[in-house]
């Protein structure tokens, strides 16, 4: 447990489901409040599921649910509203949702370019812009935390724009930490492996392709929306107080070459 969380608030993007779910209900256990984002109407019902938990009849309610499309301009400003409204500021900003398919390069669309950048990169900065906002105006030494990938350094044929968004985003976070320290401001990424999350259900329900991913693996074995959130929840606390500005892999290795473990090479 983190004490100094407790009454704080943060915003959380693409929170209905896997890895910003699991963030916002660590964040919900600690005892902060949570603007929690969904897409679409179709995740409504699992964002839902956290105000359920979490918001006690007769007590002013600790999550707000609230929908954006975080690739457009006017959401990231939305979830900044409903946090100041609900919960009278921010203290720390997820910027999590993200989406990946599988092209190759030669093949890939422009309109899946766009996209992938759109809710990969500019989603970061549109989310980062909002609540550095926040920060400066009310002089508070608020945090950030993006969700990159080992893909911010391991290249993944196939999934060039994925690993370009993600590489973008390692390098805007490091600019804004810099950017931005001066005034007591944090900001780093987590950079997760693989992760059981609606991301890649399809794969790692395909015993072969598990067994592949878990070969990549040093640890063996396939990351949990749990081990992520423990991650967040200590970047976005004060026992993280002197990190800025860094990466970090929540991967069981698989961002340290594993194809040298024996020595080979
Ligand atoms: P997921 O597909 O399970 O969830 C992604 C969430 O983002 C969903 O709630 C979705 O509705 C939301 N989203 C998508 N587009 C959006 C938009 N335009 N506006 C608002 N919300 C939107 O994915 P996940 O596995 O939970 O991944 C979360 C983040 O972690 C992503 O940035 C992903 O790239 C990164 N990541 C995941 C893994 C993994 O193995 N699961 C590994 C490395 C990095």
């Amino acid at each position: 447990m983190y004490p100094d969380l407790n009454g704080k608030t943060a915003v959380v993007t693409g929170a209905s489901v896997g890895l910003g779910h699991g963030i916002a209900r660590r964040f919900l256990q600690e005892g902060m409040s949570v603007v929690v984002n969904f897409h679409s109407d179709k995740h409504r019902g699992e964002a839902q599921k956290l105000a359920d938990e979490f918001n006690a009849p007769g007590e002013t309610a600790r999550v707000v649910l609230v929908q954006a499309d975080i690739s457009q301009e006017d959401g990231a400003p939305k979830l900044r509203d409903a946090a100041l409204e609900h919960f009278g500021g921010i203290d720390v900003w997820v910027n999590n949702a993200g989406i990946e398919s599988r092209h190759p390069t030669h093949e890939l669309p422009l309109d899946v370019w766009e996209k992938t950048l759109a809710v990969n990169l500019t989603g970061v900065f549109l989310g980062s812009k909002a609540a550095l906002g926040h920060f400066v105006e009310q002089d508070r030494k608020g945090c950030i935390v993006n969700l990159s990938s080992v893909h911010e350094r391991i290249p993944w044929p196939t999934f060039a724009h994925y690993a370009a968004s993600k590489g973008g985003v390692k390098l805007f976070s490091e600019t804004i930490a810099l950017e931005y320290a001066h005034l007591g401001i944090r900001v780093n990424c987590i950079a997760p492996g693989a992760i059981e999350t609606p991301i890649n259900a399809e794969k790692f329900e395909d015993p072969e392709a598990r067994a592949q991913t878990e070969r990549m693996i040093p640890l063996h074995r396939i990351g949990t929306v749990e081990q992520v959130a423990a991650a967040a929840v200590w970047l976005a606390s004060d026992e993280s107080s002197y990190v800025t500005g860094t990466s970090l892999f929540v991967d069981g290795g698989m961002a340290l070459y594993p194809s040298f473990e024996r020595g080979d090479g």
